[in-house]
């Protein structure tokens, strides 16, 4: 694969300005990815720190209730911050230690991504700045304060539409003004090469572990693997290691948010045009002049106007299958989930348990299949109670 392509995809569109330290970062991955006190440090934070390996959980009530496949969870909810993003940012944290770097800067939308750097970079001493969109820092007033809490700087960002994407431009622009001293902690699959190599690496323990964990508990691979999709390093880190076993199915599911009829809508690869943006080509939502759309979904760790080029081409070459679940049927997915199992899934995750509630009845009760529960549902419960009429205290 030369320099970062997925088939046609990926990349570095970037100015020259960024050259030297996407450079920098990519010799310095390939050598400490090899690296045994690397590889051993990062392995004890996600074990002593996180809290991995995740459960992969049979959810025997839900799977009974369905009528079909047997539903495994795969719990990322479990993980220390309450999601797969410690993941990505422990090894990149440690990463840009090694480096030498003793600053990281981060964009986010929701705050989930700002407050696991921010979580990452006070356990290794790192100087901590995130990027946020004006709009989302007044929806996400706790993250703010945990961001803060935590000891990071949280900057504003006011242009374009004040949101996730604009947040990431920002935080571009300011890796361009300070690289000797400073990585840009990405968030996603996505961006210029090598981000979407070294994340879908470090998320690669979630289809490590699923798959050890199947064999040890059913002793064969799952027949589908299922995960909502926003940039879409859960899902990559859920896929990644059975990319080369055929006979499971690798499902994305991406927020359609009011509808993929509508302009409310995060659905990339359903509704989106090949484009290049924020370093990469990929699949976008654009409008009719090739402008990037704005994106809407109820779930805000989905509404990336892009998805990584991975997934561009997995879904070119057919080998995953991406599908659009609208708001009403994750919300439903969210109550089913904590109703049935007692399990409150991140919203976004909801996404995924949404399709298994669709497919999992038409399946064989010999058919097993895997949901990655990318997070957990608290920092949700109050915006479901607003969409379902009720005000509650936050
Ligand atoms: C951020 C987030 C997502 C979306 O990001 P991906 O890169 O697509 O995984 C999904 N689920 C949760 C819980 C998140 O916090």
């Amino acid at each position: 694969m030369s320099r970062g392509r997925f088939g046609m995809h990926g990349g570095q569109y970037i100015p020259e300005t960024l050259m030297n330290a996407v450079i920098e970062l990519e010799e310095a991955y390939t050598y400490y990815k090899k690296d045994a006190d690397f590889i051993r440090e990062l392995d004890v934070l996600l074990n002593e720190y996180a809290g991995r390996p995740s459960r992969l959980y049979y959810a025997q009530k839900m799977s009974r209730h369905l009528g079909g496949a047997k539903i495994y969870l795969k719990r990322e909810d479990l993980n220390h911050t309450g999601a797969h993003k410690i993941n990505n940012v422990l090894g990149q944290v440690l990463l840009a230690k090694k480096m030498g770097k003793s600053r990281v800067i981060a964009e986010t939308g929701a705050g989930q991504h700002g407050v696991a750097t921010a979580t990452a970079a006070a356990l290794m001493d790192m100087e901590c700045e995130v990027f946020m969109g004006a709009e989302d820092m007044e929806r996400q007033a706790l993250n703010v304060y945990k961001m803060r809490l935590l000891g990071a700087r949280v900057h504003g960002v006011h242009s374009g539409t004040a949101t996730l994407k604009d947040a990431v431009s920002e935080t571009m622009r300011e890796w361009t003004n300070r690289i000797h001293d400073t990585h840009y902690v990405l968030g996603s699959v996505m961006g210029p090469h090598p981000f979407p190599t070294i994340v879908r690496d470090f998320q690669a323990v979630i289809s490590r572990e699923i798959k050890a964990q199947c064999l040890e508990l059913e002793g064969r691979l799952p027949d589908c693997v299922v995960a909502c999709v926003g940039g879409g390093s859960n899902a990559i880190g859920a896929f990644y290691h059975f990319i080369d076993e055929p006979q499971v199915a690798l499902i994305g599911c991406e927020a359609a948010g009011r509808g993929i009829d509508t302009l409310q809508t995060a659905a990339t690869i359903c509704t989106g045009r090949l484009g290049i943006f924020h370093g990469m080509k990929s699949y976008f939502c654009q409008d009719a002049y090739g402008q990037i759309a704005p994106v809407y979904s109820i779930s805000a760790g989905l509404d990336y106007p892009g998805i990584g080029p991975e997934h561009a081409m997995l879904h070119d070459s057919g080998r995953a299958t991406y599908v659009a679940v609208t708001d009403e049927e994750a919300v439903q997915a969210f109550e089913y989930l904590s109703r049935t199992e007692g399990i409150i899934p991140a919203i976004e995750s909801a996404h995924a348990v949404a399709y298994a509630l669709q497919q999992a009845p038409q399946m064989g009760k010999d058919k097993i299949m895997v949901i990655n529960i990318s997070g957990r549902g608290d920092k949700d419960c109050a915006a479901i109670a607003r969409y379902r009429g009720e005000d509650i205290h936050e």
